[in-house]
Formats: C-alpha cells, structure tokens, sequence
C-alpha cells in the first residue's frame, strides 16, 4: 500500500491536508511526504516510523549510529549533497561476503537516488531509513565541515599511521585514516595528513599561519621556509585545537602564548614535537618543531667537522676546565655541535648538567635543565645553583647577559669545562663582545680555550648532482679564498623530485675555529684591536669559515653560492624562499609534448586572461607545479619521459600539490583511461579535439569549486 492511502487509512492526516500538499508540490521539487511534514501535517518522526512500515525499511537514530571513515570516504561529499537526503553510515558483509555500505535516507521511495547511487559506488546499497532533518544534520557535520577540506582529504594519497606515544600530559588515544569516529574526525585526518607530509618533505618545522583571507601552511626544509598549501579560514579553529588536544595545552586559551610538547609515531618513526602558540592579529599561529631523536646529530663525527676540525675540536674539549663558546646565528647549528661535544666528553666519572632554553633533545646520563623566567630559574640562577651541584661539566643554553657570562666565566676557572654558545658572527669579534659585556680582559684572556664560528651550509643533492659553472661575480668575490685552495670544479644539484627541485638534499655545518694560544691572551688582555687579534690567529693557522665552506664545495657536497651565501651573511642565515604570490592572476599549467596545441591554449587563454605556464612533460609538470603553483592544470596523457598518469599521481601524493585541480585533455577517447584518471585524482577529463569554449567553462567551474 502506497505512503499516502496508508496515512490516510489510519486518519493521520486529511484528504484536505493532501489536496494543500499536492498544491504546494507544483511549485517544488519536492515528495509529498516532506510537504505534509512542513505544513504540519505529520511530524518528522512520525513520518520516519509508518515508512518504516509501509516500506519494510529499519529506522536508525543517526545519534547513536557509529559512523565509519570507510563509508564517508566511498561516497563524496558531492555524490552525498547532489543525492540530497542520503548519509552513508558503515560497510556491512552481504551473505555472499561482499561489502555492502548502509546508508541512510530519508524517502524510501526515491529508487533513482538509490540505484543512481549503486552505480556510483559501484555495489549494492543497503538503505536504512532516518528523518531528513537529521541526515541533514549529519551530511553539515560530516561533509560540509569544509568542502575544500574534503576535496583535500579526497585528493592526498596517503597510507599515514600516526598515533600519540605521549606528551607533556600522557595522551592516551590512537587514531588513523580509517576511523573517523569523533566529532572532529576530518580535522584529525588533516592533521595526520600534514604531519605525514611533513616528515615525508623533510620539514624541520611547521608553521600554521592565519591570514586575512586563508590560513597559510608552510614548511622549514633545509632552512628555508617554503608556502604550502592555503586552507580555509573556517578550519583554523578546529586545527589548533586539535594540535593544543595531542600536546596536552590548553585549548580555550587562545589569547596567550603556550609551549608544549608531543611524540608521535608516523608510519613507525618516533618524531618528538614541540608546539608553541602565539596569538597574532588575524588568530593563534602555531609552530610546530618536528624533532627526530634519530636524526639528531649528537655525535662529533656526524655534524659536519672535517678532519683536521675535528682534531682541533677533540684537542679543546679534552681539557679539565675552561670555556668553550660555539657562535653564529639563530639556525646554525650551534646546539648539535654542543650536544656532540657533551656526548664526546661523557663519562661515569663526571657530573654533567645543563642550563637551557628550551631543551632541544634529551641525552642519557646528563642532567639537563629548562630555564623557565616565570618561576625565576633564569640562566643565571639557574647557573649559580648547579654550581653547587658539585659538576665537572656545564652547558650554558646561551650567554646573553653580563650576569650569566660573569658567572660561567668564573666557573670555568675554578675546574669546571663550561660550554655556551653566544649570537656574534665570527670567532674573533666574540672577544669584544665580551669585553664590551663588562668582562675582565684577564677573564676572558684566562678561561677561553676554544672560539667556534658555525653557519649551516645545504648539501647538494645527490640524486641530480652535476658539474657546474658558478657565476663570474661570485668567483671574483671569492677568488683569492678559491685560488688559494687550488679549486678547479664545482659542483650543484640540477633539481629533482627527491630534493623538490631546490638541487639541495639536508645541511652540514662549516666551522671557524679560534684557538687561544699564549700570544693571543697577551692580546686580549692587552685589549688590542680585532685586527691585530684577527692576524695573530690567521698566522697560527685560524681556517676562516668561507675556507672550511670551500673545502667542502671542492669535495661537490655544497655550492660556491651556499658557501658565499652564509659566510657572507651579518646577521641572519634564513633566506626565504621567493615568496609565492598568492594573490596573483589565475596561473594555468598546461603540460602537453606537441607543441602547436600548447600554443594554440596559450594564445587563447591569455587572451582570456589567464598566465600560461609551459611544461613539455610529466616530469616539468611536476616541476613547475612545485615550483610555481598553478591554479589549475591541463594535463595531457600521453607523454615522453613520464605520462600524465603518473604525473597525477605524484602531484596528489604530496600536500602542496594535492589541491590543485587538474584537467585531464587528451586524444585517447578509452572509456577506461577516463576512469583510471579520475581514479588518480583528475577533476575532470576532455578529449581532443576540443571546443574550446567549452573547455573555458570547465576551467572557470573547477576554479569556482576550488573557491578561486
Ligand atoms: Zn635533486
């Protein structure tokens, strides 16, 4: 019996009730069921119940229902809107053991939605009945938490396995990809996702950034920091608080600063993280310092020292007491050099205790302290107190005031091998800077044993590394350092996928190493010039750093312009990269090998105003999406080196690229290709020849759904 005659039968609703339904039907799309319930006729839950009857179809109460990842994810959040009334709740076993998703509708007699929806899903559909409002409720929840975020989640190929071994407070949770159980499941794949992505790009930080319009996400690889990817405004709140959940900070407290720390297993690798907030005009930023104990170059043999350096370095730290400073810019290494030297001069028989802000890593059998000014253990303080611990070796974080180098100075002559690093650029303007800190000639002169001026210089990558001819200014300015050494060939890195075509693979540090002999302490106790100093050591053999930077160009671990970049340097070491323009024209890549349809596209898209950006290739496609960013791209199938198809997919597998819609427009009409492109992560697909009006529209609509 159909909906109506039964409603009517048991008098839940008037021949007149339907009469003004039918009425109100003409003018919208709409059941009739829905009708009666908005004029009142019957209740929503009413009506859930008799076409549970009237149609054999269980009810659910979507509240109580467990909803699984597997089934938002096989049907999309389009597929899910456009089906308007449908939500996806698990994946059940039919008796012949196939998957048979359950999902939830609201109209039992829509069989078009349904069977449209087979279709899509490609299996059979079990449907289970829910009123509509909830389902409504349920699709805003779990789909429209942001659209942009789910094409994301949709497009990144990613088998991530991130779980929590603990924080500061002990986090006891585990999620993955395949369960998206909790309210804030899609932010916690987001997460997951970007730290994965992270690792997987090298990135020593990650920053979340809001700005006016976007929250920007970006990397630090290398010492650079690199855009990449914009996500929506609306989704900053719930990303922070999750991170401030998995760190153990407080997640109401956004007007203030916290720090906090996090370990995380991705895909089996322990990474320690260490998270700080800060609140900027546009909302929380949030800084997050991946630290991979493993990584950690804690050995004197690891951080770069070559081997007359190292000799040097071992010579220094043997001694009983005095001070050695390591210097140089925030990012130059400066901690791991310490740490190896700590590690170096470990042993039973030593008390070993440290003063620092903040603890980078954890070494066994050292006791090691955090400065914390809110409590008053300052470096000062702090220095004073194990000074009382009855230690053999001390790390001081930093000399930043007279009060702390006053006391390490003096600790240093009474027995105690003291290690600090101080911000000034070279080894022998360090000594004035003391001085001019108020220090004592004679304190000075007496307690240093060891000056080290370091930067970080970036290997060239290995995997694209090639001879290469540096520019004539920068030889010119180098010249006599090159000559000197007898230098014929360099060497860079042509830009690959492994180094993202930056041609530079991880850093090592180049050192400046100021051994104070007898002549040199007369100096500074003498207060003698900078010049003076600086020539006394050069005769005693001082290897300036641009000298030690060369040597290792010469070897071809690093470029003539990595060397001249940071031995040059005053202040700063951080370049950044070219910024990217986020606010530019649309920027289209069109990656096509023949020529003459690259040209036809680039006359008629510039002509409607948008910047064409060439790629003969899969391999340049990949290269100038990096490099460049296009809006969009038009992707050819068939192509020498590596085919559109593989393009994709290593477009889709790294977060910056993934949310770039991508247009497949090729002559192969295979019914096949078309769905194994889609497959892979195209938005779209076109075949030659095209129209190319038609063409233009479809660009314009994907750029719309991307909300450009
Ligand atoms: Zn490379």
């Amino acid at each position: 019996m159909d909906l109506i005659e039964t409603l009517l039968k048991d008098k839940i609703i008037t021949r007149r009730q339907v009469e003004d339904a039918r009425e109100k039907q003409a003018g919208a799309k709409k059941p009739l069921s829905e009708l009666l319930v908005e004029i009142g006729a019957i209740s929503e839950n009413e009506l859930t119940k008799i076409d549970s009857r009237v149609y054999n179809m269980p009810v659910t109460n979507l509240d109580e229902e467990k909803v699984d990842a597997g089934a938002i994810k096989l049907i999309l959040s389009d597929t899910a809107k456009h089906y308007y009334g449908i939500f996806p709740l698990r994946v059940e076993k039919d008796i012949l053991d196939k998957d048979i998703p359950v999902v939830a509708t609201s109209d039992p007699q829509d069989i078009v939605t349904l069977d449209n929806l087979k279709l899509v899903v490609n299996m059979q559909i079990r449907p289970v009945l829910s009123s509509k409002s909830d389902i409504s409720r349920f699709i805003e929840k779990y789909y429209k938490l942001d659209d942009a975020l789910y094409d994301l989640l949709k497009n990144v190929i990613t088998d991530a396995q991130v779980s929590i071994v603990g924080g500061e407070k002990i986090v006891k949770a585990d999620f993955n990809l395949g369960e998206i159980t909790d309210e804030h499941a899609p932010i916690a794949c987001l997460v997951n996702i970007i730290f994965t992505d992270a690792v997987n790009a090298r990135a020593s930080d990650i920053h979340i950034e809001p700005r006016e319009n976007f929250v920007a996400i970006r990397y630090r690889v290398d010492g650079d920091l690199r855009h990449v990817i914009k996500i929506p405004n609306n989704l900053h709140a719930p990303l922070s608080a999750r991170i401030k959940v998995l760190s153990g900070l407080d997640v109401a407290e956004s007007r203030r600063p916290q720090d906090g720390r996090a370990s995380l297993k991705i895909n089996e690798r322990k990474i320690d993280i260490r998270i700080s907030t800060i609140p900027t005009y546009y909302g929380e930023e949030v800084v997050l310092r991946l630290l991979d104990p493993k990584e950690s170059r804690t050995e004197l043999s690891r951080i770069g020292f070559e081997y007359e350096e190292l000799v040097i370095f071992k010579e220094s730290i043997i001694r009983p007491e005095g001070m050695i400073l390591v210097t140089g810019p925030t990012g130059s290494g400066k901690t791991s050099t310490l740490y190896a030297g700590l590690n170096a001069v470990k042993s039973e028989t030593r008390n070993i205790i440290t003063v620092e802000d903040p603890i980078e890593y954890l070494i066994d059998g050292i006791n090691q302290i955090q400065v914390n000014p809110q409590i008053n253990v300052t470096f000062a303080a702090a220095l004073r107190s194990i000074l009382r611990q009855d230690p053999d070796v001390i790390l001081v974080g930093e000399i930043r005031d007279s009060e702390t180098a006053e006391i390490a100075f003096r600790a240093s002559l009474t027995g105690h091998l003291v290690f600090s690093t101080m911000h000034t650029n070279s080894s022998v303007a360090t000594i004035n800077r003391l001085l001019d800190m108020g220090l004592e000639p004679y304190l000075v002169s007496s307690s240093i044993i060891l000056i080290v001026a370091q930067r970080l210089v970036r290997f060239i990558c290995q995997y694209c590394k090639e001879e290469h001819e540096p520019e004539a200014r920068i030889i010119e300015k180098l010249k006599c350092h090159i000559d000197g050494l007898g230098i014929k060939k360099f060497y860079k890195g042509k830009g690959c996928q492994k180094c993202n075509f930056s041609g530079y693979f991880g850093r090592t540090a180049i050192f400046e190493q100021f051994k104070i002999n007898e002549k040199i302490r007369a100096f500074i106790s003498n207060k003698s010039s900078e010049d003076l100093i600086l020539k006394e050591t050069r005769h005693a053999g001082l290897r300036l750093l641009v000298e030690s930077g060369l040597r290792k160009a010469a070897k071809g671990l690093t470029t003539l312009e990595e060397v001249a970049r940071v031995a040059d340097v005053q202040d700063d070491n951080i370049v950044v990269n070219k910024p990217v323009d986020l606010e530019a024209r649309f920027k289209l890549l069109v990656a096509d090998d023949e020529e003459d349809v690259v040209d036809y596209l680039q006359k008629r898209l510039a002509a409607s105003g948008y910047d064409i950006i060439r790629a003969c290739d899969g391999k340049q496609a990949i290269e100038f999406s990096v490099k460049e960013r296009p809006d969009l791209i038009l992707m050819d199938v068939n192509m020498p080196n590596m085919d559109g198809f593989e393009a994709i997919r290593i477009l889709r597998s790294r977060l910056e690229t993934a949310s770039i819609p991508i247009m497949i427009l090729t002559a192969r009409q295979d019914k096949t290709d078309e769905l194994k492109g889609l497959d892979i992560g195209a938005d779209d697909y076109l075949t030659k020849p095209f129209d190319f009006e038609k063409l233009l529209a479809r660009i314009k609509m994907l750029l719309k759904r991307r909300g450009k």
